[in-house]
């Protein structure tokens, strides 16, 4: 019998199966120890089963699950009170996922060019980017081969290229309504964007008439040492997208925008398990506990930690770079063996370490937020000997 015989194939997964995890660490059944660096994509922002969402899922799953999204529940006032109130908007729809909201911020963008824009409804994105992998989200995703993978593809999504303000001039066409954007590019390889590029696409949408969309699902609630990535950029979106660490492991994702662009009629948009208390207590106290300034302030320090532990790799194994934003980080190797990388990493004994491969020639870190300093160091360590086991 092999494992997962019973599934869908969709990936290539490790013989391993995870049982355990708290904090940094992630067990399989075996009872090996891994350093985990993945932490569910940037999802764990706390790490594994820490005890402020276990205790947030309990209590309120005690109190309410589901009273059905056609009424109001406290989590979901209190959620969307406390992201207005750290953020520059003014208004949260809930969801569940990072594509879900993505599709939540087209949908708005697209009312909104219904009422205000005669009509324009044309996204711009930008090559390489990513969004999710819902139909339309693989449409306005900028992945080589998604344009054929599906096809017929939903159209309205024209690409652009990061940091190249020219190349969003040419894409903006008059039925154009939004430009979307990742602050860092992380699928693509942890691709920040320059702050200047970004403040001349806050202008040229600004003085366009079209919404700036920020697609924080990876870069949010405090991954980048911020609350939000738009922070550092000295600018502020028209509307952002969230998921991933909000939820710091269950699912939950959130659309917010300014007043401005709050368009919705009752009925333009919905979904069944949207805005449910136990998801929304759980997002509540993540926020809560990671968008403190302290919080933050360990971000940066163990973000800075590893990049300087990243870049005396880089020195010392002639390694070609690395790069990120807070504690969303990537190394780049000479040679296209990430996978190799990988695959020696989680063999490493008596623990493994848990990298991800996003680039054959890029390894993405993404700690939770609250990774110790000698967890960073431990990190550091196995990586260098997983690289050292392939490179030599
Ligand atoms: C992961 C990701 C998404 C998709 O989120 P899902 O929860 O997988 O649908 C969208 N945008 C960015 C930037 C992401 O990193």
């Amino acid at each position: 019998m092999s494992l997962g015989q019973d599934l869908i194939t969709i990936t290539q997964r490790p013989d391993t199966v995870f049982s355990t995890g708290q904090g940094a660490w992630l067990s399989d059944e075996n009872g090996k120890r891994h350093l985990d660096l993945i932490q569910g994509w940037a999802v764990n922002s706390l790490g594994h089963s820490p005890a402020l969402i276990t205790q947030a899922l309990l209590a309120q799953s005690q109190r309410l699950l589901n009273p059905s999204p056609a009424y109001y529940n406290r989590p979901l006032l209190d959620l969307a009170a406390r992201l207005t109130a750290i953020s520059c908007f003014d208004r949260v729809f809930l969801a569940n996922s990072g594509a879900e909201a993505n599709e939540g911020a087209v949908k708005l963008a697209r009312r909104w060019g219904s009422r205000h824009r005669g009509g324009a409804y044309g996204i711009v994105g930008f090559e390489q980017g990513f969004h999710g992998r819902t139909l339309a989200m693989m449409s306005a995703s900028g992945k080589p081969g998604w344009d054929r993978l599906y096809a017929p593809m939903p159209p309205g999504f024209a690409k652009a290229k990061l940091n190249d303000i020219a190349s969003v001039e040419q894409a903006i066409s008059a039925d154009t309504v939004a430009v979307m954007i990742e602050f860092v590019q992380g699928e693509a390889g942890v691709i920040v964007a320059d702050r200047g590029f970004v403040r001349e696409l806050r202008a040229l949408t600004a003085e366009r008439g079209l919404l700036l969309i920020a697609d924080e699902v990876q870069t949010g609630v405090g991954r980048c040492g911020t609350a939000f990535a738009y922070e550092q950029f000295g600018i502020e979106p028209d509307v952002m997208t969230l998921a991933k660490g909000l939820g710091g492991g269950v699912p939950i994702s959130a659309l917010l925008c300014k007043e401005a662009f709050n368009c919705f009629e009752p009925g333009d948009q919905g979904g069944t398990f949207c805005g449910n208390p136990l998801m929304a207590a759980v997002g509540l106290a993540v926020v809560d506990e990671v968008c403190r300034a302290e919080f933050l302030a360990g971000v940066q320090a163990r973000a800075a930690q590893l990049s300087a532990g990243l870049q005396a790799l880089v020195r010392e194994l002639g390694l070609v770079e690395e790069r990120g934003l807070g504690l969303l980080r990537a190394l780049e190797l000479p040679l296209p063996v990430a996978d190799q990388v990988v695959t020696a990493a989680r063999a490493l004994e008596p623990v493994g370490l848990l990298l991800n491969a996003p680039r054959p020639h890029l390894i993405r870190l993404m700690p939770a937020l609250n990774i110790s300093a000698a967890e960073v160091d431990e990190g550091l360590a196995l990586l260098r000997r997983a690289l050292t086991t392939v490179l030599d």
